[in-house]
């Protein structure tokens, strides 16, 4: 069974969430937003135990608490990335635009690819490459448990921005198409920023994917 502690941090109010296999306490966490000390504290609380960190892409409101967080726990996670969205970490995810400082991230240490499986515990997740909102961005899905961390590919009732550098809304679109409105119905998405929804909750509603706009 997965565990999913979200926490809701930094400047643009970020979802940051910790996910656990219950069996084994050990955890993940997708997209340390900001305080990365405070994400390890609350895993400690939790008996929970961090090998990896999972970025969906990196814009800086998505690992400005990598730094402390890697920092903060005894054995050092894992840090994944996909490739693609390299060159947005190394410059620190757009933060200047927004004058906003973050430390130094830690560099990645595995690198994401579409279909590739993770592991956590003894829960699957499948990597799917979702480019659109930044050119490497990923969402993670555990169809098993019918869940998916959708980071800023879409939103309840809303989709990622595509006016940032690297950004496209045909490709953002198609991503979504494929990779989102290709699961079933019951499958609860976990977005970067907002509250929970569903695949089906946004295939019937979401405005920016009825309009019969959808290539
Ligand atoms: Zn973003
Ligand atoms: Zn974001």
């Amino acid at each position: 069974m997965l565990e999913i502690k979200r926490l809701i941090l930094g400047p643009v109010q970020t979802n940051t969430y910790l996910v656990a296999d219950s069996a084994n306490r050990q955890a993940a966490v997708i997209d340390p937003a900001w305080d990365g000390e405070r994400i390890a504290v609350e895993a400690l609380g939790l008996g929970w135990t961090i090998g990896a960190v999972w970025i969906t892409h990196a814009h800086f409101d998505h690992f400005g608490g990598a730094a402390g967080l890697v920092n903060g726990v005894k054995a050092p996670p894992l840090v994944a990335l996909h490739p693609d969205d390299l060159s947005l970490w190394k410059s620190g995810g757009g933060w200047r635009l927004f004058g906003l400082r973050i430390d130094e991230p830690p560099a990645p240490s595995a690198w994401l690819s579409d279909r590739m499986s993770l592991s956590l515990g003894g829960e699957q997740f499948e990597v799917r490459h979702c480019p659109g909102h930044s050119p490497g961005h990923v969402i993670f899905v555990c169809e098993a448990q019918k869940t998916a961390f959708v980071g800023d590919v879409i939103f309840k009732n809303g989709i990622g921005r595509s006016d940032l550098p690297g950004g496209n809304e045909a490709r953002l679109l198609r991503s979504i198409r494929e990779n989102i409105l290709s699961l079933p119905d019951d499958v609860r998405l976990y977005p970067g920023h907002g509250a929970q929804t569903t695949v089906g909750a946004e295939r019937r509603a979401n405005p920016f994917l009825v309009s019969g706009s959808l290539p």
